[in-house]
């Protein structure tokens, strides 16, 4: 009778779907198909499942995975049972139906060395069939397939990975031969399920006896030469290194282990370097030191605690894509959500973290999170301390801020562009070059302010590729000559972040290659020989009406000293970065008319003008060139290659005189 039963439905209920298994891979599926694998006991029927394509090719890796590395897997199940316990506890606080609800909450490991078994247990939540299949046999995460190339080529350690990916639960199998998964959900119609593993193809399903206790026990067969972990003092170790921080009794062989319990809850006088070192182990699944950590406490307006972390490392350097949420939500000491999208800005996603506040309420729903004032309240509170706690740090550690800089210098930027309320304080976090600093040593906003000179009113800022093109540009001339500080942005997205930012202590920012710059007259010097002002007319005239519909407005200047022209940004016309994201975001934009300035000082300049008495037409092939050389250097030449024709027009021009 129970043969007839269709794969995708088992007892009433629908089971994962054989078809959403690429068929050829494996012959377990093959077996699957056939129907040859399922097993009638007396009562029992056993259900044989392959593994997801993905999490073959994870066990491939966890099982080849570094010796040294194996322990973790405790860490992972241990992290696991506290989680269940978590949400279990949540459960109960804000009421509903709850199979055994009197059952308190802890976790039990047991170890068996005559056995070479180690069991890990929780009363917490449990799972229900389909969710352990869900859970236990396929993996539902974007950028897997970038995780496993980079476990497979080994870049970074497998087992380091493997927790901060969020797919810690296989990684029993770098220690086990079999592991045998007995649990029992917290809904109450629940079956209990019996879910069992060798890691290599598939694993197996049955009904548990109906009188499981709530929760979850995985027993773990161990590899023979993983016997270790059927050693008391051994297995210990690992959990006091890892599980410290477990906001619930651990029972071990019948003995209770001592946790520390919430040390956000704590006085910050009273947690040590090692305490904060380990706990950020514990939430981050990593054996990394952080790069800093802030711990903040308040009473009003709020009652607030929280320790956020910034990583060693910015996990989206290491090619994972976007990173999530990693800072948890508390309510004194229960835990609410552990990866709440809305609590902290965007920009701050690199944090990893806790932060509780005792005025949440308990049974604060995800559509609640989504837009709760309280919630903003928090964020933005907590926004303020840390930028607060990232300006001490580059105040009384400037290496850890440098090197802070250097791998989260975009999420800084980030937030001045996005952020409103913020941008101000986190101007005083950034970092650049400028013409006073030394090539690869870094300035910021305050200390360019102490250097301003008597009569500067503005922040002179120049975009680029990098510092080598930018000493060498043009447009530094006239700042030079007034002993002017420029600085060197470099990084593409900078122009979004100056245009946010507007000023900085009231005073403006500006770009230097824009027209409306305005600059102190410089002390009279003894006139350059070069054309006069009757010839510069004539000659601006002429330029204006041969290349109106190329530029705006032709000019001659002494803006510059050392370029024959200059091509000058109008006031309101985007620059070509902004130009260049916008056409890439697939928006229509609006032309930009530049403006040319010649230096009347300048040989080639008067030569021009001579030539457009003489020879208008190899005038115009001249002015061609300085004109096209000007909106390169600009960024503003829209046809590069016309520059090349019209040069080599030029020198056939001049060659065949
Ligand atoms: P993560 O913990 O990052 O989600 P894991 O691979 O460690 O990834 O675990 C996968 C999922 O399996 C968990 O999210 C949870 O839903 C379920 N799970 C694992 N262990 C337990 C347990 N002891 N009790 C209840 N559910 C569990
Ligand atoms: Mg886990």
């Amino acid at each position: 009778m129970l043969h007839n039963v269709p794969l995708t439905t088992y007892r009433g209920r629908p089971v994962l779907e054989a078809d959403a298994v690429p068929q050829a891979m494996s012959e377990f599926a093959l077996d699957v198909s056939a129907g040859g694998t399922r097993m009638e006991g007396k009562e029992n029927l056993m259900d044989k499942q392959p593994f997801q394509t993905e999490v073959r090719q994870l066990l491939d890796i966890v099982i080849h995975a570094f010796y040294s590395d194996r322990e973790v897997f405790v860490r992972e199940l241990v992290s696991n049972a506290s989680d269940a316990c978590e949400k279990m506890r949540l459960k109960q606080l804000t009421g509903g139906d709850i199979y055994q609800p009197e059952k308190e909450l802890r976790l039990s490991i047991t170890t068996d060395e005559e056995k070479r078994t180690l069991t890990i247990a929780d009363t917490g939540i449990g799972m229900t069939r389909q969710e352990v299949i869900e859970y236990l046999g396929t993996i539902a995460h974007s950028g897997t397939k970038k995780f496993l190339e980079m476990a497979k080529e080994g870049k970074g350690q497998a087992g380091d990975l493997i927790g901060q990916f969020g797919v810690g639960f296989y990684s029993v199998f770098m220690a086990a031969d079999e592991v045998e998964v007995t649990t029992r959900s917290w809904e109450p119609e629940a079956e209990a399920i019996k879910w069992v593993s060798d890691g290599q193809q598939g694993y197996s399903l049955e009904e548990a006896p109906a009188d499981t206790p709530r929760g979850t026990s995985i027993l773990i067969r161990l590899k023979e030469d993983a016997a270790d972990f059927a050693k008391p003092n051994h297995v210990r170790y690992i959990v006091g290194k890892y599980s410290n921080f477990i906001g619930f009794p651990i029972d071990f062989n019948g003995e209770l282990l001592n946790t520390v319990q919430a040390i956000w809850m704590k006085n910050k006088k009273d947690v040590t370097k090692e305490e904060y070192e380990s706990f950020y182990h514990f939430i981050a699944h990593t054996d990394s030191a952080p790069l800093t950590h802030m711990h903040f406490s308040a009473d009003a307006p709020i009652v607030l605690n929280s320790v956020l972390y910034v990583p060693e490392e910015n996990p989206e350097a290491m090619g994972f894509g976007r990173c999530e949420p990693q800072v948890s939500l508390y309510c004194h000491k229960v835990l609410i959500d552990s990866k709440p999208d809305n609590l902290l800005p965007e920009w701050l996603r690199f944090l990893v973290g806790v932060v509780d506040s005792d005025d949440l309420p308990l049974n604060i729903s995800r559509e609640m999170l989504q837009d709760n004032s309280l919630l903003r309240k928090i964020a933005g509170i907590i926004t303020k301390r840390f930028i607060k706690h990232l300006e001490e740090l580059a105040k009384n550690d400037a290496d850890s801020y440098n090197k802070f800089w250097e791998r989260f210098s975009r999420y800084i930027k980030e937030g001045v562009v996005t952020s409103w309320e913020h941008k101000d304080a986190l101007g005083k976090l950034l970092r650049f070059e400028s013409t006073f600093t030394e090539a690869g040593k870094l300035t910021n906003f305050a200390d360019y302010i102490s250097r301003m000179k008597e009569g500067q009113k503005d922040i002179y800022v120049l975009f680029g590729a990098n510092r080598a093109q930018l000493e060498h540009s043009p447009y530094l001339d006239p700042l030079k000559a007034r002993g002017f500080e420029v600085i060197f942005l470099t990084d593409g997205g900078d122009q979004f972040v100056i245009d946010s930012l507007i000023k900085v202590d009231d005073k403006q920012l500006k770009s230097i290659s824009r027209a409306d710059l305005e600059l102190p007259p410089l002390e009279a010097t003894p006139d350059a020989p070069g054309i006069d002002e009757g010839q510069a007319n004539k000659l601006t005239t002429w330029l204006a009406e041969v290349y109106k519909d190329k530029l705006s407005k032709v000019t001659t200047g002494d803006r510059v000293s050392t370029a024959p022209a200059i091509a000058l940004l109008a006031e309101n016309d985007l620059s070509p970065d902004v130009k260049a994201y916008l056409k890439a975001m697939g928006q229509t934009v609006p032309e930009t008319h530049p403006q040319v300035e010649f230096n009347p000082h300048h040989p080639l300049v008067v030569k021009l003008a001579e030539l457009q008495e003489k020879n208008e037409e190899l005038g115009k092939m001249l002015a061609a060139q300085l004109i096209d050389t000007a909106l390169l250097r600009a960024g503003l030449l829209e046809d590069p290659a016309q520059l090349a024709d019209d040069s080599h027009r030029l020198l056939e021009s001049l060659l065949g005189q």
